[in-house]
């Protein structure tokens, strides 16, 4: 049987609005590495769909989508950017960001992802994230954070069923950072814990031995 390869990966972790998008993002134009948002995906499903009507129930109620439409979603647009080469497993450390979000996803994406660090982006201030939240939802034409119902919602499903999530893996493997601030602040602290990361897995690996022909 074929090996299945497991991507090496950082885990981005925290409440909703505690920025784990914007520094995705950032850290994404870096090279090596690759940032795949689960929220991003399902956003961009064609609302259209079958499927995307499914999901939009969910994300519109703040509630999680069910596990297996998650993975063969996220494991879809994952394979994809394998295929048109923006991730190269070779060479980038993927960044995930919004999964995994409960212990179930946690154990299922293991088939294919090996986590080497896990970031905990912490904000204590609760009001200044709902406040971010709105207006990114003004600027992102967010459904779900356009409403403080739901985004209330959402702190309590993150309480209830994600922060397990963080019992789940080793404590070595887990980095505290400090959310608020300037993102350029945060994001020098995040390279902090993520460039070492970088360096061991693809960095300072000694290369495979260059085959010579004739000798
Ligand atoms: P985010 O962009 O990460 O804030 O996610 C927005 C919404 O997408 C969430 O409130 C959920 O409805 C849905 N979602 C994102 N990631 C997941 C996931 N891993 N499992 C289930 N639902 C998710």
């Amino acid at each position: 049987m074929a090996e299945i390869r497991r991507y090496k990966a950082t885990l981005l972790f925290g409440a909703p609005g505690v920025g784990k998008g914007t520094q995705g993002r950032i850290l994404g134009q870096v090279p090596g590495f690759f940032h795949l948002s689960c929220g991003d995906v399902f956003r961009a499903i064609d609302i259209g769909s079958d499927e995307g009507q499914e999901i939009y129930r969910f994300l519109s109620k703040g509630e999680l989508v069910p596990d297996d439409l998650t993975y063969r979603i996220w494991r879809k647009a994952l394979e994809a950017h394998i295929a048109l080469s923006s991730f190269k497993p070779r060479e980038d450390l993927l960044v995930l960001d919004g999964i995994p979000r409960n212990l179930t996803q946690a154990e299922t994406i293991e088939e294919i992802i090996d986590v080497r660090k896990v970031v905990h982006l912490v904000c204590t201030d609760q009001e200044k994230m709902i406040e971010r939240m709105r207006r990114r939802a003004i600027r992102e034409n967010r459904a779900d954070d356009a409403n403080e119902q739901v985004i209330r919602h959402r702190f309590r499903v993150y309480e209830t069923e994600t922060t397990a999530v963080l019992d789940y893996y080793p404590a070595e493997i887990i980095s505290r950072v400090e959310a608020l601030g300037s993102p350029a602040g945060v994001l020098r602290k995040l390279l902090d814990v993520l460039v070492p990361v970088q360096d061991e897995l693809f960095v300072n690996r000694p290369k495979p031995p260059i085959l010579q022909s004739g000798l």
